[in-house]
């Protein structure tokens, strides 16, 4: 049996917010609240369907009056492989979204899909079909592959498929239809654009020849399903690229007149994803507002649009300001998919407040299920059985001591904490939080501190979770603690030696070097430039500290052996914004260079191809290259344990057994707390949704 893992009783809803629990029309439906999940990727869709469904299922639950799919391919000429996404070529894939609405449906919620036709932003990796697109054009990934013009009939059978699309969508019981024409991502996008279509024929030149396509599938899609399903249009007002682009003062502007009362709700946002998505780092919480405003003014149909939302005040003023109608959210609704039920029950301290850091939007790109650094259990609802705001009590009345107070024992220690275990949590420092609060004082990374924010009040009203706070264990002190379990979370510290992907032996340096750990520089270390940064690591850290040091005034060169400066923020929708901005900064980027010694006034640097070497100005340099796990105590406790009668169990969770994000240090918490006394989690870690085989007949 599980318990709710709030055990304080629930107060009432604040009158202020009874504005966001009015039900809104949506064409022929009514959703009972203003809370919208507007469509979001996840990298479960067709390939793990069972936890894509309970996933959307739990959102429902959770107060979100609409929950909608991914974008969902309607056709094999265009899919998106390797990407997950959602799956309607043909009556085969039915099952899957009747799962998904029967589960959002049982809570009393509204189920929207998103059919889309991704044309030229696709190569059809698995179909090999060609490409289609307004124009003849390579398609948008680098792949060798070029998109063929439509022609007429293409546009029939394209109109065909669409509407095709929809009647499915309806006989899987979806309540909202999308018409999709945002992101730059879909023929419909692809034809509203003068960069993709160049066409001499009705549906090109104009604006109005170019919006045609929409216009003709929008009354399409009406006429299939708009007498039991609401229409909507989900588009992208605003392309900041300025006049090559749509803009909200322009062309994104008129598309909304032209046809402002044709859907009968306008889900709108700027374009592309980068935008569309921009993380904490480059923009606060409703950061589109001013883009979308004008929706309201043009259309007399309901409104959705998203900002990371996360702050009650701020939808309230959306609503009452005439601004949107309904408060649409994908990352809120991802870090906290009980947001509306915590309005709700006026638990608003309770929120689990999205930081913005887009880990999830990297499940996509790596096509891996959903994930988040605020929410462990996201994309483990189904498999490993994990619900967000429930846990099974305790096994048995034990106590379990946790060393370490960073994102990984803050939520071990919650969470056990919620199951009602006995639980002492032991910090070194004066304060909770750990990396996040080294991390979350560097450039535009103060919405991490949310991570440990969240944490310290929950375990802050648990009378069975003490802390102590500058009490830095030794082995002894663990084991004569006598706790049932230790856990030891003792995180893990930055390598100094230059060893990392690139370097396998300590990078070597003269007498007089001066190297610097990050520790050092993110505590704000004196430091003499000019600096080179070695950027061996590829995530945020590199940048950020090179955006610190040049901030300080610092002349900065960033090397990494990489074609791109933060590599892997490619997939927080991060790097271009991340490299231009070093660039404007004046930091020195040389890409594709290994750093191969240091000396007291310069430091070596070798092309990765070639291995030709040059000398860079150099007399501090900061190695961003591996972490090693702080793991003496580990090895220390564990040594004794064989000695003792009655030894506790012994685990290493988090950065101190294996470094990594925070979010996998939440979730190796997480982890910890969900698994205590659970033998079966050992012998089967998660369910697996495996490919039926065909019948060979067929
Ligand atoms: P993680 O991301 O795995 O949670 P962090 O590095 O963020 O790891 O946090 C580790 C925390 O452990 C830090 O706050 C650090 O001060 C604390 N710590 C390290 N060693 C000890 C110790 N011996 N006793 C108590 N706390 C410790
Ligand atoms: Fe928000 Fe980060 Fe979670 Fe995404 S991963 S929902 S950005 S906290």
């Amino acid at each position: 049996m599980n318990r709710p893992e709030q055990t304080r009783e629930a107060s009432r809803r604040d009158p202020r917010y009874d504005i966001l629990f009015e039900p809104v029309q949506i064409g022929p439906v009514q959703t009972r609240n203003r809370f919208y999940q507007v469509p979001h990727c996840n990298g479960m869709g067709h390939q793990f369907p069972s936890s894509m469904a309970e996933m959307r299922g739990v959102k429902a639950e959770g107060g979100w009056g609409v929950v909608c799919t991914e974008q969902v391919e309607i056709h094999h000429t265009s899919e998106l492989t390797p990407i997950i996404e959602g799956r309607l070529w043909d009556d085969a894939d039915l099952p899957v979204f009747q799962r998904m609405t029967d589960k959002i449906h049982e809570h009393g919620s509204l189920a929207g899909i998103e059919p889309c036709y991704d044309g030229l932003a696709t190569p059809n990796r698995y179909s090999r079909e060609v490409p289609m697109a307004p124009s003849a054009r390579p398609v948008a990934y680098p792949d060798p592959v070029q998109a063929r013009a439509m022609d007429k009939t293409d546009i029939r059978n394209l109109r065909r498929w669409y509407v095709e699309a929809a009647k499915r969508s309806k006989r899987a019981g979806f309540d909202i239809i999308y018409v999709y024409a945002g992101h730059d991502l879909n023929a419909l996008s692809h034809f509203l654009s003068r960069r993709w279509n160049d066409r001499g024929d009705e549906y090109g030149g104009s604006l109005e020849n170019r919006a045609r396509l929409l216009r003709e599938v929008l009354s399409d899609t009406k006429d299939a399903v708009g007498d039991t399903c609401g229409v909507a249009i989900r588009f992208g007002v605003e392309e900041m690229m300025g006049s090559d682009g749509l803009t909200s003062a322009g062309e994104g502007r008129d598309v909304v007149e032209m046809l402002a009362d044709i859907p009968d709700l306008w889900d709108v946002n700027v374009s592309d994803w980068d935008n569309d998505s921009m993380t904490s780092r480059f923009a606060e919480e409703g950061f589109q507002d001013d883009h979308v405003a004008f929706v309201k003014k043009v259309t007399q149909k309901p409104v959705v649009g998203v900002g990371r939302y996360t702050s009650p005040d701020k939808m309230v003023s959306l609503i009452t300001s005439g601004a949107l109608d309904l408060i649409g959210a994908a990352r809120p609704s991802i870090a906290d998919p009980f947001l509306p039920r915590k309005i709700q029950e006026g638990r608003i301290e309770d929120i689990r407040e999205c930081i913005g850091c887009n880990i999830c939007v990297t499940a996509d790109f790596t096509s891996s299920p959903l994930r988040c650094t605020q929410n462990p259990t996201m994309g483990e609802e189904w498999r490993r059985g994990w619900h967000p705001e429930r846990i099974d009590p305790r096994h048995a009345d034990e106590t379990v001591l946790i060393v370490g107070g960073g994102p990984s024992g803050l939520e071990a220690a919650r969470a056990l904490g919620a199951r009602g275990y006995g639980v002492t949590l032991a910090e070194a420092t004066a304060q909770l939080g750990g990396r996040v609060l080294m991390e979350g004082a560097l450039p535009g990374l103060a919405a991490w501190r949310r991570v440990a924010d969240y944490r310290t009040y929950q375990i802050s009203q648990m009378a069975n979770v003490e802390t102590y706070l500058e009490s830095p264990l030794t082995a002894n002190q663990v084991l004569e603690f006598g706790a049932d379990h230790v856990v030891i979370a003792t995180g893990a510290t930055w390598c100094e030696s230059g060893v990392g992907r690139e370097n396998h032996k300590p990078i070597a340096r003269a007498p007089g070097a001066n190297v610097l750990a990050v520790e050092a520089v993110a505590e704000g270390a004196e430091i003499t430039g000019p600096v080179v940064l070695f950027d061996d690591d590829h995530f945020y850290m590199g940048g950020v500290l090179a955006e610190l040091l040049r901030r300080q005034g610092h002349e900065v060169t960033l090397v990494t052996p990489m074609p791109l400066a933060s590599y892997w923020t490619q997939n927080t929708l991060e790097q271009e914004r991340i490299q231009a901005r070093l660039l404007e900064m004046g930091i020195g980027i040389v890409p594709l260079h290994n750093v191969t010694h240091i000396g007291a006034e310069t430091a070596e640097i070798a092309c990765v191809y070639t291995e030709r070497t040059r000398d860079i100005a150099c007399r501090t340099f900061v190695p961003v290259t591996m972490r090693r796990p702080v793991e003496t105590l580990y090895h220390e406790v564990q040594a004794q344990l064989g000695k003792r009668e009655n030894a506790p169990s012994l685990t290493r969770i988090g950065d101190c057994f294996g470094p990594g994000t925070i979010a996998a240090a939440v979730y190796a918490g997480h982890r910890y707390a969900r698994e205590l006394g659970d033998p079966a989690s050992q012998a089967a870690p998660f369910r697996r949704e495996l490919p039926r085989l065909a019948d060979l007949n067929t």
